[in-house]
């Protein structure tokens, strides 16, 4: 397989031309307006919230900037425990730990989404007031149920939507169930700005504080989805500038690609559909099961190889990757790029997650790029299958050697 696991599509056209004005009016700076001209910045606040359902939207630096400043926003202070997912990006434990507080990580089940029991356990153990939850790699758990957990105990829950742009629980889209939802639109997620973020929110406090840290100097009445000037009043001078803005070229190469999620968001999901098929064929593959009541986003897919030891799942990555398919595998003992897990993030309390790292052991994660057609779905999908039976038999007759080994 020749394809790129790591291409993205062009950017549109009306992208191009938009950067290109922004380039040429020489005002890339969100509050270097031209008198009663909305930035390109605002703009992509109000249609974003308008696209997401929700009251306000501000515009960030990135996806960790958004989680950062939800975090600080909601009121998180210095040592508070925060919980949040074992199964996550790097980014997540790490705005916690920005925001000074101490990150406690919550067990995965099989269908790498949150175990709820451990949740209410840790709650209970904790006595935590804040839940950081990652939809890590757009696995939506059942968000009724968290919510009821969350809201009986007082939990308030941030939710890191950097995988769930686009998805939906129950009708309700992703990001709308907790106090605030976080968005990256770094390449590799659903829309591509480089770098860049999102937040949203109903709550006027919470939205009015994330503005001024974003960095509005005093200008947050030129924001494009934002609270009346007067929640601004009592916080406007007791509230940090952490400079965490975007840019008007960023926003402006966003504006376009909005048009077009859900159309990809459906695209994103025949290729999953493609490899998922293709690789529930495979007898010693686990594939992850996705309850009904999710709307996905399948831009990467995850699967998993049971009775694989550490050697055997080594041996898929390297048979997979001599025939150009990039998998990551979570059960490494140091992070190849984004495969960290709570054993690497030290500046955290050791924790014991005995349910998640066995789940880690041989999990599998690959990206599905809008640049494969279906037929390259079709064609990693088999490779996949063939590696893992390669594999498997190897796997066995070592195995097999060992035993006779043994009784010898
Ligand atoms: C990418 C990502 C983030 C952070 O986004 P950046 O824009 O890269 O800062 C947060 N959470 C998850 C699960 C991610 O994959």
């Amino acid at each position: 397989f020749a394809g790129s696991f790591t291409q993205q599509e062009p950017l549109p056209e009306a992208a191009m031309r938009a950067a290109e004005a922004v380039l040429s009016s020489g005002r890339l700076h969100r509050y270097n307006t031209a008198p009663d001209a909305l930035s390109e910045a605002a703009r992509l606040e109000e249609a974003y919230a308008a696209w997401q359902g929700a009251r306000y939207c501000l515009a960030v630096a990135s996806g960790g900037q958004a989680l950062q400043i939800a975090l600080r926003a909601a009121g998180v202070e210095a040592g508070e425990t925060v919980l949040t997912n074992a199964f996550t990006l790097a980014p997540v434990p790490g705005a916690v730990a920005a925001a000074g507080a101490r990150p406690v990580f919550v067990e995965t089940d099989e269908t790498l989404r949150i175990d709820l029991q451990d949740l209410a356990d840790k709650i209970a153990a904790t006595g935590a007031r804040r839940l950081l939850l990652s939809h890590m790699r757009g696995h939506v758990c059942d968000m009724d149920r968290l919510m009821a957990i969350a809201d009986a105990a007082g939990v308030q829950v941030i939710e890191d939507c950097a995988h769930t742009m686009g998805a939906r629980w129950n009708g309700v889209r992703s990001g709308n169930h907790g106090i605030a939802g976080c968005f990256s639109t770094q390449t590799y997620k659903h829309m591509n700005s480089g770098e860049g973020g999102l937040l949203t929110s109903d709550d006027p406090d919470l939205m009015a504080r994330a503005i001024v840290m974003s960095g509005s100097y005093m200008l947050y009445e030129r924001h494009g989805a934002a609270p009346e000037a007067a929640r601004f009043a009592d916080i406007r001078l007791t509230t940090p500038n952490m400079s965490a803005r975007l840019d008007n070229l960023r926003a402006a190469v966003l504006l376009p690609q909005l048009e077009m999620l859900e159309e990809n968001v459906e695209r994103w999901n025949a290729r999953y559909a493609t490899v998922e098929r293709g690789l529930a064929q495979a007898e010693a593959v686990a594939t992850i099961r996705r309850p009904a009541q999710e709307r996905k986003v399948g831009s990467s897919i995850q699967f998993r190889t049971p009775g694989f030891s550490a050697p055997a799942c080594r041996a898929l990555l390297a048979a997979a990757a001599a025939r150009g398919v990039e998998l990551k595998w979570f059960g490494a003992a140091e992070p190849q790029g984004f495969t960290s897990t709570h054993a690497s993030w030290r500046y955290a309390e050791a924790q014991d997650l005995p349910r998640s790292d066995a789940i880690f052991a041989t999990l599998f994660d690959m990206r599905l790029p809008l640049t494969f057609s279906l037929e390259d779905c079709e064609t990693v999908a088999g490779i996949l299958r063939e590696c893992v039976a390669e594999v498997a038999a190897w796997a066995g007759t070592l195995e097999a050697g060992s035993l006779e080994a043994g009784a010898a």
